[in-house]
């Protein structure tokens, strides 16, 4: 099956852009996945082609305009029916490892880009739309984040990626950031690397690299060890509420 991503964009020469090389530009070669593009002011009303106008109630910048916006959405739906709709925008729901990975493994996406102030905000209640940020930073345009959340999903796509494995243990797979690397010169400006990694015993490694993930998780994203803490006795309390049901 390939995943086909369909991007609403007023910049349609961003894309593939960045993953035409490397990993994801041989996948798209492969016909692993395809990459099409919706030029937004194609569906404007007006010989001018607009496709913005300015804030309602006033203040700085422009607004997409939502009736073409909906003209546009609607044509992508038609073209790509099975895919979920996503907007990107810095007032949507955080990405996360958990959704990229429910995505990675349908259709494929259609996803629009905003610019200038954004998007007239009866876009949302008038099509079903998620909306999605890609963290609390601000980007001129969502091109930029369309191609973050597609690489995400395309390095998950069966046979992307080298080693079927290299995707589990990553960051955020298990609700924690990963254990640290390291690799040859053994010894680098008087820095050496742990000795427990050359020690060959492998269950020794395995045990150390899971408490320094608890470590390093615990120090740099307090907010993440939290909610793995929460999941580990979660599944004990999810269980008896089943049962309460029953
Ligand atoms: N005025 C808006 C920002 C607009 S930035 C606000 O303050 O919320 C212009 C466009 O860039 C947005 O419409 C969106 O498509 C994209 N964008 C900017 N930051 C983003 C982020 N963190 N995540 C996803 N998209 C973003």
């Amino acid at each position: 099956m390939t995943f086909r991503a369909t991007i609403l964009t007023l910049y349609p020469e961003m894309f593939p852009g960045p993953l035409g090389v490397s990993l994801a530009g041989r996948a798209l070669g492969e016909g692993a996945w395809a990459c099409e593009t919706v030029q937004i002011r194609d569906f404007a009303a007006d010989k001018h082609r607009t496709v913005d106008d300015t804030p309602a109630g006033g203040g700085a910048g422009m607004v997409l305009k939502v009736d073409v916006l909906a003209r546009a959405i609607d044509h992508a739906r038609t073209a790509n029916p099975a895919a979920p709709v996503l907007a990107m925008t810095p007032r949507g729901k955080p990405l996360t490892q958990e959704r990229v990975r429910e995505l990675a493994a349908g259709p494929g996406v259609t996803i629009l880009c905003g610019r200038f102030e954004g998007f007239d905000e009866r876009i949302f209640a008038g099509r079903e739309v998620e909306e999605v940020s890609i963290g609390d930073v601000i980007l001129s345009g969502g091109e930029v984040a369309a191609l973050v959340l597609l690489d995400a999903c395309i390095r998950l796509i069966p046979g992307v990626m080298g080693a079927a494995s290299s995707g589990v243990e990553e960051s955020f797979e298990n609700g924690l950031l990963e254990y640290p690397h390291y690799t040859r010169p053994n010894e680098w400006e008087g820095r050496t690397i742990p000795e427990v990694l050359r020690s060959g015993d492998h269950a020794k490694i395995a045990a150390w690299r899971q408490s320094q993930a608890e470590i390093d998780t615990r120090l740099r994203r307090p907010d993440l060890w939290e909610r793995h803490c929460g999941a580990r006795v979660q599944p004990a309390s999810g269980a008896r509420r089943k049962d309460e049901g029953k």
